[in-house]
């Protein structure tokens, strides 16, 4: 546990100690007594030294108001005793005046620098060990397993260390409102409000955005001094960091729960629709027969028992491509075999539409690694897209080309387009956009099928506007860039 943040403390701050003040005055005059004695055979120069040294090593040890008050007794010891006339006040020989006042400003000006430069070293020490105490907060707090529980150090810490009565940290919810992480002492007694004296809020940030609040409070009020403060502010980030911690392991709790329950209702969907087909192929099968025997309604069932397949074998498709147990063949595949199979398979949907298919200008060639029947019912996918939601007269272009290390397919129409709040949505199951065209037969489903399939083995597919007006959706597939042989001479 870390200790208390109180600055260590300097020697010259408070004057030393009585203790300290009686000895060197002891000193002093012993040393006065003694060079005294041997005035006869002493320089004037051997006593400033001596006296220099003196009141050095005395403000070095017991502050600075003593040295200086040794130097003041130094000074006029010196007068009285060491200059001739002796024991008078007066100074008669002219030179003198020359060294008394460098002898005053030597002993004045180096005692003041001593203070100086250690009260430098003190507050370097200070940092030193503040830095030490954060280090060990950071460690502890990061060895603590749970995010909540390094809070809970953390505001213990802020709270013993500074000597608070109350530390609290707050996290801010989605409504702003703030929840309650942490809260040294545990008890649940409210904090008094901010206008209320003794508490104060500090904003917790992360990267420039708010995540949260401490809240700390002492009953005779939160003064601190500047090193308490930025202790403070150094523990206030370690704390909006944990808030973030807890944030992060929120969400990724809150994902794990989605993708859980994604996963259920994808078991659900292919169990649900597995189970119909069975009578769906019955149903089939009775209006085929009644159909045969001339009732007209029959037809009717049939229909609506394909449109209904189709529906639940997009739904099968779709949970199973989602939940990987397709069965991906990646083979080496020409996109123009693709392209080829596409048109004869969509040939009776467009019905007099024309498609216009451009291949790489560049003849590059347009080999791809992909599982030739699921990649076909993407494209198909695309097609029919183009085809149900463009003007019958416009033509549809089909475009295949190299972009790196990937083929891609554009399916591009000249139809209403997708506004830029939808360019994802669309792909979301189920969604049509409103105002889709209602009699298309569609239910929502062919692009997030054709994203899936394609996701599934390494492509993608994607939508962009048209130039001029329409939509363009690419579907790419990983490429395979032929190797040159060298042909034997
Ligand atoms: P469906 O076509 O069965 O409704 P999709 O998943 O294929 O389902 O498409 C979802 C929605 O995206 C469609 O309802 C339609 O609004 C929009 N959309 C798809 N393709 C196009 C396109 N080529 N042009 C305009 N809108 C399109």
């Amino acid at each position: 546990m870390i200790g208390s943040a109180r600055a260590p403390r300097l020697p010259g701050s408070t004057g030393g100690t009585i203790a300290q003040w009686v000895g060197w005055v002891a000193a002093f005059a012993v040393v006065t007594i003694a060079m005294g004695a041997l005035r006869d055979r002493l320089h004037e120069a051997h006593v400033v030294l001596v006296y220099v040294l003196l009141v050095h090593v005395a403000a070095a040890r017991g502050g600075r108001t003593l040295g200086l008050f040794l130097a003041g007794a130094a000074f006029l010891s010196f007068v009285w005793q060491f200059l001739q006339p002796y024991h008078t006040w007066v100074v008669a020989d002219p030179l003198d005046w020359l060294v008394l006042p460098a002898f005053l400003a030597t002993i004045l000006v180096t005692t003041q620098l001593l203070h100086r430069a250690q009260k430098e070293a003190a507050r370097a020490l200070q940092r030193a060990s503040e830095i030490d105490r954060l280090s060990a907060l950071g460690a502890e707090t990061l060895n603590v397993g749970r995010a909540d529980d390094a809070l809970q150090a953390i505001a213990e810490v802020i709270r013993s260390t500074l000597r608070l009565d109350g530390c609290r940290v707050y996290a801010l919810g989605d409504d702003d409102r703030e929840v309650l992480l942490a809260s040294s002492p545990c008890a649940h007694d409210s904090l008094p409000e901010d206008e209320e004296t003794g508490a104060r809020r500090i904003p917790l940030r992360v990267r420039d955005r708010l995540v949260g609040v401490l809240h700390v409070r002492r009953d005779s009020g939160v003064a601190l001094d500047p090193a308490q403060e930025r202790f403070l502010r150094a523990l206030s980030y370690y704390a909006a960091l944990g808030v973030e911690r807890v944030r992060l392991v929120a969400d990724a709790e809150r994902a794990h729960g989605l993708r859980e329950a994604d996963r259920m209702k994808d078991a659900v969907i292919a169990a649900v629709s597995h189970d119909l087909r069975t009578p769906l192929t019955t149903i089939k099968a009775l209006a085929h027969e009644l159909a045969s025997a001339g009732e007209g309604r029959a037809a009717t069932i049939e229909a609506e028992a394909d449109h209904l397949n189709r529906l639940v074998a997009d739904l099968l498709d779709l949970s199973r491509a989602r939940s990987g147990t397709i069965p991906f063949a990646l083979e080496p595949n020409e996109a123009e075999d693709l392209v080829g199979a596409a048109l004869q398979r969509v040939s009776g949907v467009l019905e007099r539409r024309r498609v216009s298919v451009a291949l790489d200008p560049e003849g590059a060639v347009l080999i791809g690694r992909f599982d030739f029947s699921q990649t076909l019912r993407a494209l198909v996918n695309l097609l029919e897209n183009a085809h149900k939601y463009s003007p019958a007269e416009a033509p549809v272009d089909l475009e295949v080309h190299r972009e790196g290390e990937f083929l891609t397919l554009s399916v591009a129409d000249r139809g209403p387009g997708i506004p830029p709040a939808e360019c994802e949505r669309i792909f979301e199951p189920f969604y049509r956009r409103p105002g889709s065209t209602p009699d298309v037969g569609g239910a929502g489903l062919g692009l997030s099928i054709a994203r899936a399939l394609m996701e599934a083995q390494g492509g993608a597919v994607s939508y962009a506007p048209r130039m001029g007006g329409g939509s363009v959706f690419q579907l790419r597939v990983p490429g395979i860039v032929p190797v040159d042989i060298p042909v034997e001479a």
